[in-house]
């Protein structure tokens, strides 16, 4: 699978999340341009964000996979008024997207986003900021 294409970012993430052992595999895979969650071995179920535990049947019996980095952009919104971290970025658009394997997330958009591009494709991106990494994405479609 090829890499996620990068957005260059200025500075360092507005709010740096927390990496702990069990969510460093999702950071390591990202900073090498892969968008990773956890799969239950049970029943098959994706889980995202990665979870050390399977929401749909409660095993603890879970692995990491790759995901398909596209997806289609089911809502977006565009925020102005932002938290003092945020206020750097602000306006800002931050999306909910469909990905092609069955999963549901939110993320920043990166370029113009209008009221037509529902349902339209996302390519998902790294957002490199000076102290690590960030998922996003953008719509191409
Ligand atoms: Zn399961």
């Amino acid at each position: 699978m090829s890499a996620l294409p990068e957005v260059r970012m200025q500075g360092n993430r507005p709010v740096a999340p927390r990496v702990s052992g069990f969510t460093r595999p999702f950071w390591d895979a990202l900073s090498e341009g892969r968008l990773q969650t956890t799969a239950c071995t049970r029943c098959s179920v994706l889980n995202f964000p990665p979870r050390n535990l399977c929401r749909a049947c409660w095993s603890r019996d879970l692995h990491w996979v790759d995901l398909r980095p596209l997806g289609t952009l089911y809502s977006f919104t565009r925020v102005h008024v932002v938290p003092g971290a945020f206020s750097a970025d602000a306006p800002y658009t931050i999306g909910i997207v469909d990905l092609d394997g069955g999963l549901r997330l939110m993320c920043r958009l990166m370029g113009p986003v209008e009221a037509t591009d529902l349902d339209r494709a996302v390519q998902m991106l790294v957002l490199r900021y000076d102290d690590g990494p960030l998922f996003g994405g953008q719509v191409v479609g």
